[in-house]
């Protein structure tokens, strides 16, 4: 049985400061504390590099950080050696535009892509558009719902990449992912998917989804900071050429001649984030056991009834009704500046996200110049919502 209050417990944080409300998941997430303890056993017991020493503290680490990219391959059925440790998601995307896009468009090529991205799945695509000469197409958002409106005909024999987020981080809704890789496939485009929001949230089975490669935070999914990582297709991975090259992605080095390391260590140059490697590989674990389905299940009845209870307010207005989202939810209040909110929210020890959340064309596009942002994990209780929305009335109250 799911027990939001159960899984507080292994939240060292929160025994700290039980009374904290940490409504900021999407930025990062808190973390528990055997990702916290295999960072400091790793130091404590077996702190050594990786793939270089033949002495057994080393090939005691080098194992425990191979094991965690099979676990996190578990986590999203992938194939044991199509995980890429990246220190973040935005790496990991860079990956894919510098190490795959850039070898594979030429002018007058497309990319498609939608006005909602996260700026780490935009200005990647913006450059390899500017350096190569092709072209940028957006997959039409309805201005009212705030959900995509996918008509097949923007992808044609020209695109070569389609790249857009599984959910978005400034509204939450989780988009039509299948019905686009669907009709990309059909056209031979390669699909990239933003997954930094969806990993954490939802049950993500890559070889069901279809899509090609697939980037994530390790640190909003329980993991350390400084970690993320890249799901490819084993046949792609092959063929590509790294990104950033040095020590640790080589197999064999002349001066005229290079042969890269195997798959996933050619992508993976220099002294990785050791310790915040094996420590995501718990993380994605310690997910795993709860089972995503439950932690999907826990958010939507978070988010079902916050956003009730906000209707209870006149001055708050949500932004999007759609039910197919995770626990993400933007808002204003009316007159009201979002930073004053939420800095008002915080002397009440809640913690909330404000701002242009790294979005600015999505926010222009809908007339948007900021917001608040309320957002829920696997730790958080109903309680809590009732405590965030007497303090907002109080704060409203206040305003008047
Ligand atoms: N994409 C989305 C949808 C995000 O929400 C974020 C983080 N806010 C990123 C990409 C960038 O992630 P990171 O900070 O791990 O690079």
């Amino acid at each position: 049985m799911f027990d939001a209050k159960k899984i507080r417990e292994d939240f060292p944080i929160f025994k700290k400061s039980p009374n904290l409300v940490y409504f900021d998941s999407a930025a990062t997430s808190q973390k528990p504390r055997i990702v916290i303890e295999t960072i400091k056993e790793f130091y404590e017991d077996y702190n050594s590099n990786i793939h270089r020493g033949v002495y057994s503290l080393s090939l005691e680490a080098s194992k425990r950080y191979e094991e965690a990219h099979y676990k996190v391959a578990e986590l999203i059925n992938a194939d044991k050696k199509e995980i890429i440790f990246t220190k973040n998601a935005t790496e990991a995307l860079n990956l894919v535009a510098y190490s795959y896009a850039f070898y594979n468009i030429k002018e007058g090529d497309e990319i498609v892509t939608t006005i909602m991205e996260h700026h780490s799945n935009f200005l990647p695509w913006k450059k390899i558009a500017e350096l190569k000469g092709a072209k940028l197409k957006f997959i039409k958002l309805n201005k009212k719902t705030y959900e995509l409106e996918f008509d097949e005909k923007i992808i044609t024999e020209k695109t070569k990449i389609v790249a857009l987020c599984f959910v978005s981080n400034f509204l939450g809704i989780i988009n039509p992912v299948k019905e686009i890789i669907k009709i990309a496939k059909e056209k031979g485009a390669v699909v990239v998917l933003d997954g930094a929001q969806a990993v954490p949230h939802l049950p993500v089975d890559v070889k069901e989804i279809g899509c090609d490669f697939l980037a994530a935070s390790g640190h909003k999914m329980l993991g350390p900071s400084g970690t993320g990582f890249l799901w490819g297709r084993k046949e792609l991975l092959e063929k590509m050429e790294p990104f950033i090259v040095g020590g640790g992605a080589i197999e064999n080095v002349k001066i005229d001649e290079v042969k890269w390391a195997s798959i996933p260590w050619k992508f993976e140059a220099g002294t990785p984030i050791i310790a915040g490697g094996i420590a995501l590989g718990e993380a994605a674990e310690y997910l795993k056991n709860i089972g995503m389905e439950n932690v999907f299940e826990h958010e939507k009845e978070l988010t079902n009834y916050c956003i009730e209870r906000m209707k209870e307010i006149e001055e708050v207005e949500i932004y999007g009704s759609s039910l197919k989202r995770v626990g993400v939810i933007p808002f204003n209040v009316k007159g009201a500046d979002p930073h004053d909110i939420a800095g008002m929210l915080d002397s009440e020890g809640i913690c909330v996200r404000s701002g242009r959340h790294c979005t600015h064309p999505l926010l222009d596009f809908l007339g948007i110049e900021s917001s608040v942002r309320i957002s829920f994990y696997i730790y958080n209780t109903v309680e809590e919502i009732d405590r965030f929305m007497e303090a907002l009335k109080r704060i409203i109250s206040y305003l008047k």
